[in-house]
């Protein structure tokens, strides 16, 4: 775990309520949860704290998925697969390929990237049936 340095309860509750789940939540979805412990607290609030957060490398953006920004508590680069049918969001596993991949393009135009983010779009198990 990082530090919690000294967050205010509320951006604390904001970023309990975003690791406790895997599955790379919204920020309605994360505001949903606050509000069992902040009933009052607005969407605006909840988007100028996550701001916060995502600017001080406790949170990532994993994109836009129909129409919604998806957050992920886990920040160390990862690829994920995002269905495109009921639109989860799932990490996976993919170390090797993204070292080969950086290698690759580092050859080619002499650049000297560290990472890549993969994304793998496409239908989930249960949507293909
Ligand atoms: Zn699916
Ligand atoms: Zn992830």
């Amino acid at each position: 775990m990082k530090n919690k340095r000294n967050f205010s309860p509320k951006r604390q509750a904001i970023l309990n309520a975003l690791l406790s789940t895997k599955d790379h939540p919204t920020v309605e979805w994360v505001c949903e949860q606050v509000k069992r412990q902040y009933p009052n607290i607005s969407l605006a609030t909840v988007y100028r704290n996550i701001a916060q957060l995502k600017e001080d490398g406790y949170a990532i953006t994993v994109g836009t998925v129909d129409g919604y920004e998806r957050l992920d508590g886990t920040t160390n680069p990862h690829p994920h697969f995002i269905c495109r049918k009921c639109n989860a969001v799932v990490d996976v596993e993919l170390a090797a390929e993204e070292d080969i991949m950086c290698q690759a393009v580092n050859k080619q135009y002499g650049i000297a990237a560290e990472r890549c983010d993969i994304t793998f779009w496409g239908y989930c198990q249960n949507c293909q049936k």
